[in-house]
Formats: C-alpha cells, sequence, structure tokens
C-alpha cells in the first residue's frame, strides 16, 4: 500500500507524492500524522539556505499524531496505547557518544533531525522509536504539534534562569521569541518584546509581554546589527544582565563562547534575525503564504 506525502525534491520545489506505508519495525510505533508545524527550518530547505541537509527532503519536525500501531518489542504497560495522541522528540541518538554518555541525548554528536538530515512526518503515516514518542494528554492534535518549537524558548528561560524580579528583553517575536516570552512571563518577569512586525508584537503583548518595541528597520539594522561591534556591545550589558542567544547565527554574528553561561536576563536573538541581516525582509509573508499545518 502506498500513502501520500510531501517532499521537497530540490530547492524552491515541493510535491505530493506517493511512498510505501512500512509497518512498524519492532521497536518502533506507527503514527497516523493529524498536525505537522512548518517551522523556519522547512522553510530554510525550500529555499534551498539550510546546509544541513540533501535533497530530496520530506520535511516535518514538529509532529502532533495518533498511535495506530505498535512493533513486537514496543513495552505495552508504558502507555503506547492504540488511538493515544502523542508527540514526537524529532532528534536522534546513538547511545554512545560523549553526549549522550552524559545523558544529553538532544546533544548527541550524530543526531539525525527528523525532516532535515532524514525524512520528518509530512507523511499520513510515520514510524518512529518508542523512546521518540511523548504523552501530553489534555492536549488537542493541534497544540501537541507547536510542543517542540515552545520547548526551544523554554529551555533558554530555564538555563537562564529567569526570575520574577527579571525584565527580559527577547528580540526577534518569531516562534522562537514567542516560547521564551511565554516562558519567561509564566516565571512572572516583566517581558519586553522587540520586533519590526506590529503583528507580532500584538501578538507577543497577548502572549505576556509588558511591552512590545518596534524600532525603524533601518535604525534596527544599522544600529544593532551591521556593526561588527554590536555583539561586544551587547555583551558589555552583563553588569545587569546576560545575552542569550537561540538559533543559527550567520557568519556575521559569531556567537562569543563567553556566552553559554547560565546567567540572567535571557534575550534571544532568532534565526529570523540572521535572515533580516542577509536583507530577507520578507521570510515572515512567505511563510504566512504557506499552509501552516498540514493535515492528510
Ligand atoms: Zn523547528
Ligand atoms: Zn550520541
Amino acid at each position: 500500500m502506498q500513502i501520500q506525502a510531501i517532499s521537497i525534491p530540490n530547492k524552491r520545489q515541493a510535491a505530493l507524492i506517493q511512498i510505501d506505508d512500512l509497518p512498524p519495525k519492532n521497536h518502533e510505533v506507527k503514527l497516523r500524522i493529524d498536525y505537522v508545524g512548518l517551522c523556519g527550518t522547512d522553510l530554510s530547505t525550500f529555499l534551498g539556505k539550510n546546509p544541513l541537509m540533501t535533497y530530496p527532503r520530506i520535511p516535518g519536525h514538529e509532529i502532533s499524531g495518533t498511535i495506530v500501531a505498535l512493533g513486537d518489542e514496543v513495552p505495552l504497560h508504558r502507555g503506547y496505547d492504540l488511538g493515544r495522541s502523542v508527540t514526537v522528540i524529532p532528534y536522534s541518538h546513538c547511545g554512545s557518544c560523549a553526549a549522550c554518555l552524559r545523558g544529553r541525548f538532544h546533544a548527541c554528536t550524530y543526531n539525525q533531525t527528523l525532516g532535515v538530515k532524514c525524512d520528518g512526518a509530512m507523511q499520513e503515516f510515520f514510524n518512529i522509536p518508542f523512546e521518540k514518542v511523548l504523552f501530553a494528554d489534555g492536549l488537542s492534535a493541534p497544540h501537541l504539534a507547536l510542543v517542540e518549537p515552545l520547548t526551544v524558548g523554554f529551555h533558554a528561560v530555564a538555563r537562564g534562569r529567569v526570575a520574577p524580579s527579571d525584565t527580559v528583553l527577547i528580540l526577534g517575536c518569531g516562534m522562537i521569541g514567542m516560547g521564551a516570552i511565554i516562558g519567561a512571563s509564566l516565571r512572572g518577569a516583566k517581558v519586553i518584546a522587540v520586533d519590526l512586525d506590529e503583528r507580532k508584537l500584538a501578538l507577543a503583548k497577548s502572549f505576556g509581554a509588558a511591552f512590545g518595541l518596534q524600532p525603524g528597520r533601518m535604525t534596527f539594522r544599522k544600529k544593532y546589527w551591521n556593526s561588527p561591534r554590536a555583539w561586544d556591545q551587547m555583551s558589555s550589558w552583563r553588569p545587569w544582565g546576560a545575552p542569550k542567544p537561540i538559533g543559527l547565527p550567520s557568519k556575521r554574528s559569531p556567537t562569543p563562547a563567553r556566552w553559554s553561561a547560565s546567567e540572567m536576563p535571557c534575550m534571544t536573538l532568532t534565526s529570523r534575525l540572521t535572515w533580516w541581516s542577509k536583507r530577507k525582509w520578507t521570510s515572515w509573508d512567505l511563510a504566512m503564504q504557506a499552509p501552516t499545518t498540514f493535515r492528510p
């Protein structure tokens, strides 16, 4: 039997394809895919700007699915019930590299991210090792697909040990920045959101930001990004705070190793800013034109 999948066969191409519907291997759970988020990473893949991946690729790493079949070695007593709605950890791990041996599976040297290094979940059914399946009973199917992207910002807030007495400046209110805004707000911090797009600032306020700042586009770029000393200037804030970059820095924005220490408050620089620095002002608009969820 064959199922449908969305494939990116090459740069700036997308196609609905037919692939084999494989049974789950012994340690795998078979999911019916309910929702898949469209991430900035997928957009980069589509535009040919993701250096980590190869074509053709089925994208999809923000996953909401329902268990429909189990491999023979899946431990039934751990709750892998048929019909249960779940989400998925989209990162693989080898179990034997230095990171894995420390229990930091998310940092595995040989990670194969779904939809980037191997085919992702933009398909009708998807098999995944049972240990990568997460239960979150009570969340709706669309919300399960939001768990993975929101955890990025939540993780930064946790690393920054944000406390109720903190004022947190979030630069960039894309999906990742929104996660940081929600996470910091839930911890009781006062959040200042900064973005070029007033629609995103309105969203940021509805998610808990106390203030929204919209700097002039050129001013922002000239002053805070294109300046070769910008990152050094930011690090001079250390007497009263510490920046926390999130995302993929461009060549122009080397991330000093000294910023990796966990300090507060946190600041996010999303990959959206990287795009801005390359004059890709329309990335958000491009993303809004595409369907944000895929329902087979
Ligand atoms: Zn993503
Ligand atoms: Zn590993």
